[in-house]
């Protein structure tokens, strides 16, 4: 491993060791990530001494006031070398009650240090100290396991996930990111310790779901955790989805699997987290929209408005933000019917309506609408297609003429005030909407003066005199 640590940061820290006399290693994500060949800019350091004295020590010895951050609490310390954020720590023994996820600690060996680690490819350890610097210490056979691409706990993964219940989350992360396989025993145990995901902080469970979420092929993390029981406690709505009802020899999708493939679909073309949520999302309401109708089979009326409101509450319960980005979500779930609608009518003043209502976001709900998508037929699939080009194409030209993308009105309410002398009315209102909807229909230019002569023909009809000047 020798090659991996020529960066000059090993020569300082195994120099700063060695005068301290602390035996000393790089250990976890930084040695998986070498290996994988993944580019990786934080350094765990594990020593087996005081990890803030070490730390301190590089500092001095990088110079140029080098700052260490010190959690006393935590007895870690933290510093930045070039483009390296290093982490120093004590090896530590950890030992855990039932009830929580945060261990008791006292100082330990490294192997006790390694027997915490959550994987046996996140034990991987390469020695900082001079008699074997370089070596890569591998108690688990991490590095076999990389090779086959398996999960494994170092120990007995029942003690393993119960100590702390957050490890079967990164499991199916690191599942999901790395395309690797849980080992059965692994996936065993996460199946019998799934209810120990509650003692988590809901903040931890989005953090490692988030990650799932932003992986190439997120539907990965999702069938596992659909398997094994988690999503169901941590995401009921999602896990609803699932299943297929038939009647009369009807049956509709399942809308389980047909959501995570559109979240792949859109995986393909976006790495903007709110928007793969909005995939996640847009049929959330189906189940509670649900009704056989004798004529039309199943049908699911209204499960974008539906979707659309439900998305604070669940939000929220997920700890997810409640500001513009859950806005921008509730809004590409309201409208992602709509481009589909507008292959049956594309008259001018129906993408008017939708360039008005998506503003700036019309380009991410043509997305979230190409991965929505999922037919296996794929003649019907083309069609959709091409469709769905053509209403691109129909949007580009009207945008172009109208200028409708984030639309402001031609004519203001103080305007309207002034020219009829009103104060705040009813009024006021009902023309700025007339003159809206005249736009958007294609009766009125987008333009000031043939909106000025609008509102006084309108404000006349509602019996309103222009004020003399
Ligand atoms: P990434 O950097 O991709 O988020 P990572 O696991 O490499 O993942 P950290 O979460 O910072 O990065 O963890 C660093 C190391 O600490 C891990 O490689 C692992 O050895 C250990 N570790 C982290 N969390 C846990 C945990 N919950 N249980 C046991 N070991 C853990």
């Amino acid at each position: 491993m020798k090659t991996h640590i020529q960066h000059p940061i090993f020569g300082i820290i195994a120099e700063a060791a060695h005068e301290l006399n602390i035996a000393t290693y790089a250990i976890g994500g930084f040695v998986r990530d070498i290996i994988l060949n993944r580019p990786c800019k934080d350094i765990d350091i594990v020593a087996v001494g005081s990890g803030i004295d070490l730390a301190n020590l590089v500092a001095k010895k990088i110079g140029k006031k080098t700052k260490v951050t010190v959690f006393k609490n935590f007895g870690t310390a933290m510093l930045n070398y070039q483009d390296y954020e290093v982490e120093f720590v004590g090896a530590r023994k950890e030992s855990y009650n039932r009830n929580s996820r945060k261990p008791i600690v006292e100082d330990g060996t490294l192997k006790d240090d390694q027997n915490r680690r959550d994987f046996t490819i996140n034990a991987l350890t390469i020695s900082l100290n001079n008699h074997n610097l370089g070596e890569l210490l591998d108690p688990f056979k991490g590095l076999k396991d990389i090779e086959n691409k398996i999960l494994r706990t170092p120990l007995d993964p029942d003690i393993t996930y119960s100590d702390d219940p957050l490890r079967m989350m990164r499991a199916i992360r690191f599942a999901t990111q790395l395309n690797f396989t849980i080992d059965s025993e692994s996936l065993k145990s996460i199946k019998n310790n799934k209810e120990r995901i509650k003692i988590v902080s809901k903040e931890r469970v989005i953090d490692e779901l988030n990650k799932i979420i932003l992986s190439p092929t997120p539907s990965v993390g999702f069938k596992l955790l659909f398997d094994t029981g988690l999503l169901k406690i941590i995401f009921p709505e999602l896990d609803n989805l699932k299943g297929i009802e038939i009647i009369n020899g009807k049956s509709h999708k399942d809308n389980f699997y047909h959501t995570i493939e559109v979240l792949d679909n859109i995986s393909l073309n976006t790495d903007n987290l709110w928007l793969r949520w909005a995939a996640i999302m847009h049929d959330i309401a189906k189940p509670a929209t649900k009704r056989f109708e004798q004529d039309h089979g199943w049908t699911f009326h209204g499960h974008e408005d539906k979707g659309a409101r439900m998305i604070p509450k669940i939000f929220k319960e997920l700890k997810l933000p409640l500001d513009a980005k859950m806005k921008y979500v509730q809004k590409l779930v309201r409208l992602h019917l709509r481009p589909i609608a507008l292959v049956k009518d594309v008259s001018d003043s129906a993408v008017r309506r939708l360039l008005f209502d998506a503003g700036d976001d019309i380009d991410d709900l043509m997305t979230l609408c190409n991965a929505d998508i999922t037919s296996k037929n794929p003649e019907k699939v083309k069609r959709y297609l091409i469709n769905f080009k053509l209403v691109r194409q129909k949007l580009k030209k009207i945008e172009e003429k109208d200028q409708l993308r984030n639309w402001q009105p031609p004519i203001s309410g103080e305007l309207i005030m002034e020219t009829f002398d009103l104060r705040p009315c009813r009024e006021i209102g009902i023309i700025k909407d007339a003159i809206r909807e005249a736009i958007l229909d294609g009766d009125l230019e987008n333009k000031y003066d043939s909106a000025y002569q609008f509102m006084v023909k309108k404000g006349k009809e509602l019996g309103l005199s222009v004020r003399e000047k």
